[in-house]
């Protein structure tokens, strides 16, 4: 599968996979359509992403926790940005680490309103027309979080199980139209997602990848293009990946252990 002119449309593109997704789908001349809340960040990109390849580059603002923006954004798209060949549903966060019966309900409402709820509204305003121009692929971000739930983690865990599922359910809807459906499921990337978690912590998000090797997010968008570049008949269902320094959600090798 080509991607030269196609448009990829990538949510959460300002920071980590996102932003690294957008620099790998830009070396395979494909057209942007960028989607987060922190504008700047995305304008900030706009010219590296034209140099490595990328003949045109559109930058939206957008929260997708809200359903009506959802819409509004996506109807209200330029003509010559409507056909969106691959979705790349990748905004998402983690906030806090601690134990349910102890938890701040507001970052679970963050949690399960961007991850979960995010996901579905952008989803369902870029499939239909995916099956009417017969020509798709959706990618979502999960975890290795989605298959082993650690502890203090449980709801943030909740919301890729979540999006296991509804990937799951997608991919059976999509059979018999030509519209892919993959969930990249990563361990331990090296992004701003501790920093997110810890709000602005950089001492406690930092200890996270103490005396590991984590994933870098070119990994994963390694990982996502490739995916999306097999034959037009093949469907990645799910990639598992993690560092070397990881097996699951919980068992981890630290250099100095
Ligand atoms: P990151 O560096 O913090 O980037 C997260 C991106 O999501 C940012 O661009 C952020 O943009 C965007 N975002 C957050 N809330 C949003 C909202 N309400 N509306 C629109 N955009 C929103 O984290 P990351 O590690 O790259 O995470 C990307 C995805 O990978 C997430 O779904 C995460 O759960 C998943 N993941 C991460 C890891 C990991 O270890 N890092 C592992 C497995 C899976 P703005 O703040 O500008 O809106």
């Amino acid at each position: 599968m080509k991607l030269a002119g196609k448009i990829v449309f990538i949510t959460g593109a300002s920071a980590g996979i996102g932003a690294a997704c957008a620099q790998r789908f830009a070396q395979e001349g494909a057209r942007l359509l960028l989607a987060a809340r922190r504008m700047d960040r995305l304008e900030a990109m706009t010219p590296s992403l034209k140099q490595a390849g990328s003949p045109e580059v559109l930058n939206v603002a957008l929260d997708v926790r809200y359903r009506e923006q959802v819409q509004r954004v996506l109807d209200g798209l330029p003509e010559q940005w409507r056909a969106i060949q691959v979705l790349v549903n990748n905004a998402g966060l983690s906030r806090g680490l601690s134990k349910l019966h102890e938890g701040d309900i507001q970052d679970w409402e963050e949690m399960i309103d961007t991850n979960v709820k995010g996901l579905l509204y952008v989803t369902r305003a870029v499939v239909p027309g995916m099956i009417e121009r017969g020509a798709g692929h959706v990618v979502n971000l999960g975890s290795t979080a989605a298959h082993l739930a650690y502890p203090n983690g449980a709801v943030y865990c909740a919301t890729k199980a979540a999006e296991f599922r509804v990937t799951e359910g997608l991919r059976q809807e999509m059979l018999g139209t030509p519209v892919r459906v993959t969930t990249v499921d990563a361990g331990m990337v090296e992004t701003e997602f501790s920093e997110v978690r810890f709000r602005g912590d950089k001492e406690r998000a930092a200890k996270v990848y103490r005396d590991i090797t984590p994933l870098q997010p070119e990994d994963v968008a390694d990982a996502i293009v490739w995916a999306v570049t097999r034959p037009a008949h093949v469907n990645i269902a799910q990639v598992l990946m993690t560092t070397i320094d990881q097996a699951n959600s919980l068992l981890f090798h630290r250099h100095k252990d």
